[in-house]
């Protein structure tokens, strides 16, 4: 398989390939029909997007550039330091973390972002499962807008929630009346809003959030995981006027390079940031986690210019798609969802076959793709082309 990507500045890298001892593991008799999962989880699926060593990988929305030489070594000598305490819990606070998460913030948003409305966690995946613990669980319906991500139900049903989700409409628009209306018909503890919207890329303004918060009865999450590549002025504004509803959530895993440091965040009321104490396990950030996002921050300019780059690059890629006759929906985030295939996930493996890794997100006749490096997404539309021609 011939590598498109530049090569690797690490020789260890090139030989990921795993290999399993020989033999069989312990234990194995044991079936999984016997095994006493608890109901809730005995039909569940895990989270499976595809891990793939092939050459162009646009299938999870990570950013798509390695870490810069000079951020490389501030995590190196930031994690040098501190292993030198290594033998201690680390801080269960990370206070720095925050307050260097509620700068950035302040500095984005123009908002006085102050480190006690900052809770961080293992990405915003883990915040989430924070969030819920919390206020949702047994008795409680968490509600979300599908299609959407799907860790929504996995970790709301994990936790014991009802899961209830409102179709968006035949465009993945979301109509609001009747969004408004579901919410205020089945009052949900928790309401979950993607914003950019995932797999979609549309956005909400202000106003329609607030439609939204007016309609709900408890919590209102507002995930931003792909909030740097959209212009939308963050809903951590709305703080201040919903105090004790709203929740935004956040990352370093897809604007700044940083899905493998395992970082996310929220903001929100400091009485919200004190009900997630509740929910963490003690120490959950490790001191080489705190240090390593605290690098990452540092070096926030960077990344946000490798954002506009891929912002750019989602404009040429959208346009070219559009002239090849594809459906594209418009984007506020770092992917695109088109279609039409009259089979996705036979298109997807058509995509395989070629190199290219996409993700079928299961919404029929649509296919998601990650905006890539300019090289990245030549290849992915040097594909298309050729499908397109073939009439998959
Ligand atoms: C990628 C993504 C996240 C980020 O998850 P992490 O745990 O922070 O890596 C959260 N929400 C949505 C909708 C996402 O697509």
């Amino acid at each position: 398989m011939t590598a498109r990507r530049s090569p690797s500045p690490c020789p260890a890298r090139q030989n990921r390939k795993i290999v399993s001892p020989p033999g069989t593991p312990l234990g194995s008799g044991a079936t999984p029909r016997e095994l006493p999962i608890r109901d809730s989880l005995r039909n569940q699926r895990s989270y499976d997007a595809p891990q793939l060593a092939i050459p162009v990988r646009l299938n999870t929305n990570e950013s798509p550039f390695p870490p810069a030489p000079a951020l490389i070594h501030d995590i190196a000598e930031s994690i040098r330091e501190v292993a030198a305490d290594l033998h201690r819990y680390p801080d269960r606070e990370a206070v720095a973390l925050r307050n260097d998460l509620a700068t950035y913030l302040t500095q984005r948003t123009g908002l006085a972002v102050h480190t006690s409305n900052v809770w961080a966690a293992n990405g915003s995946n883990e915040v989430l499962q924070h969030i819920l613990h919390v206020f949702g669980g047994p008795g409680r319906r968490v509600l979300s807008f599908a299609p959407s991500y799907s860790m929504y139900r996995i970790i709301a049903e994990g936790l014991g929630s009802e899961w209830m989700e409102i179709q968006r409409a035949e465009d993945f628009s979301l109509d609001m009346d009747h969004a408004v209306a579901m919410i205020a018909e089945h009052h949900p503890g928790v309401v979950i809003v993607t914003n950019p919207h995932s797999p979609t890329g549309h956005r909400l303004g202000t106003l329609e959030l607030e439609r939204i918060l007016h309609a709900a009865p408890g919590i209102v999450v507002i995930d931003e995981a792909y909030g740097e590549y959209s212009t939308t002025p963050s809903a951590i504004g709305l703080i201040n006027r919903f105090p004790m509803r709203v929740i935004v959530t956040r990352t370093l895993s897809k604007a700044f390079g940083f899905a493998g440091g395992r970082l996310g965040y929220l903001v929100a009321a400091p009485p919200v940031i004190d009900a997630m104490r509740l929910a963490r396990l003690p120490y959950h950030l490790s001191t080489i986690t705190q240090s390593a996002a605290r690098a990452a921050l540092r070096h926030a300019d960077q990344s946000l210019t490798l954002v506009s780059i891929v912002t750019a690059e989602r404009s040429q890629v959208s346009k070219t798609l559009r002239q090849l006759d594809f459906e594209v929906f418009d984007s506020h985030a770092n992917f695109l969802l088109f279609g039409r295939f009259a089979d996705a996930p036979r298109a997807w493996r058509r995509y395989l076959d070629h190199g290219v890794l996409i993700r079928d997100v299961g919404t029929p006749h649509h296919l998601r793709v990650t905006i890539g490096t300019p090289e990245d997404n030549a290849r992915f539309l040097e594909v298309s082309e050729t499908l397109r021609a073939a009439g998959v």
